[in-house]
């Protein structure tokens, strides 16, 4: 059988400029299989290792407790490549990529290198961000070169329905924190901040307070008032350090600021761009230039910040997590959140999962999508809430229900 350039693969690249601590990478394993049988490289390349033999790539490679302790290049991008001696054919490639706690990506894109008419040619063929402040440990798998998120814990059997496990905690008074005897107050040793109709915004105190105003007015926008007020009242998980109420919390991306510096945990929690219950994480970047420097302003707090308002919504509303997730299995069954393009099919950051599927329906019908023609909303033609609307009208009808989408 005549194998088509597109099932071809010369070279395999995993890349981020997202790292938990902006130095380092440590990559524990990665393994590319076909059809179950594992691909070994020829060589592996790097954007660059901590010198001892302990850290070099090829421990990646090897079923040991070592790692690839990975460095940037000089723009601070890390790559870790594998390289075949001659083009591998593959129709269901799996990716197995383990990350340690110390320093790990938050985001990672997957890049397929290939020779085309005597041309070296590298295809991006996917984005994964991880959902919270934990490594991102990835399954994938590539049938032919459509791309889907493999959750191992998650998926059922084909042919049976999605099942998605219920959310009662937050409304079992058993399994959360009882409430605080005094009203928080951030400490103003730490932070500045606004209370917003009961969401508190606090930003450390290196940030501009003008970024404290872009945020109170992209809340005071997007979030009714019933619902700021019900942030206030929001009582954590008792698995969760803090025992509430939801709050947004900017660090300061220009000093690397991890969650875990915060007075409220003073632990090595890393990360910046999260929600851990009751924390909403963002950056000042998202107010002053943009995530990457392209994303609308904004974007990355209204994505946050939607996983923590459902959280307070099922805390009040024991049935909306389940009506978020009917519609998220009719939106997989329907496929509404893929595209195609010349390398096949491909699923949108929206199909992960149902949170993520919340986060980002609302990122499109709050007007916060990124229309750049690289991003996954343009080449979906769903980068604007018409669009959304005409395709998904019952997920819009729901966002409507705790946004103002009024744009
Ligand atoms: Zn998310």
């Amino acid at each position: 059988m005549q194998q088509t350039n597109s099932n071809l693969l010369w070279a395999f690249r995993v890349t981020t400029s997202h790292t938990s601590q902006g130095s380092a990478w440590d990559v524990s394993q990665l393994e590319l299989s076909n059809n179950g049988t594992p691909l070994i490289p020829s060589s592996i390349s790097t954007s660059g290792s901590y010198a001892h033999p302990d850290y070099e790539p090829i421990q990646v490679l090897e079923n040991n407790p070592k790692f690839w302790g990975g460095r940037p290049d000089e723009h601070g991008q890390f790559y870790l490549q594998l390289n075949f001696q001659k083009a591998v054919a593959f129709d269901s490639l799996t990716l197995t990529l383990k990350q340690r706690q110390e320093h790990f990506a938050t985001k990672i894109s997957i890049l397929f290198g290939r020779s085309i008419d005597g041309t070296w040619v590298w295809n991006q063929v996917g984005n994964y961000e991880s959902s919270g402040c934990v490594p991102l440990s990835l399954n994938l798998s590539f049938p032919g070169l459509s791309l889907s998120l493999i959750e191992p814990k998650r998926e059922p059997k084909r042919e049976e329905p999605l099942r998605v496990p219920p959310a009662d905690f937050w409304h079992s008074p058993e399994k959360l924190h009882p409430a605080r005897p005094m009203e928080f107050v951030p400490d103003s040793s730490f932070y500045n901040s606004v209370n917003v109709n009961g969401l508190w915004v606090c930003a450390s105190k290196t940030i501009e307070l003008e970024v404290i105003s872009k945020c109170e007015a992209l809340v005071r926008s997007k979030v009714p008032l019933w619902l700021l007020q019900a942030c206030r009242s929001f009582r954590s998980a008792r698995w969760a350090i803090d025992p509430g109420p939801l709050r947004i919390i900017i660090l300061d991306n220009r000093f690397n600021e991890q969650a875990g510096m915060i007075p409220e945990l003073e632990n090595d929690t890393k990360g910046r761009n999260c929600t851990s219950c009751p924390f909403v994480f963002t950056s000042r970047e998202d107010f002053v230039d943009g995530v990457n420097f392209q994303w609308p302003l904004g974007a990355l707090t209204a994505h946050e910040l939607v996983h923590g308002l459902d959280m307070v919504i099922r805390q009040v509303d024991p049935d909306f997590h389940n009506r978020v997730a009917g519609l998220f299995i009719q939106a997989k069954k329907s496929q509404i959140y893929q595209y195609k393009d010349v390398r096949g099919t491909h699923e949108m950051y929206a199909a992960t999962n149902r949170d993520e599927f919340l986060a980002e329906t609302a990122i499109i019908a709050m007007g916060l999508a990124d229309p750049s023609p690289n991003r996954e909303y343009f080449k979906s033609g769903l980068y604007l809430r018409s669009q959304l609307e005409e395709k998904d009208p019952e997920v819009v009808d729901l966002l409507s229900t705790f946004l103002n989408l009024e744009i």
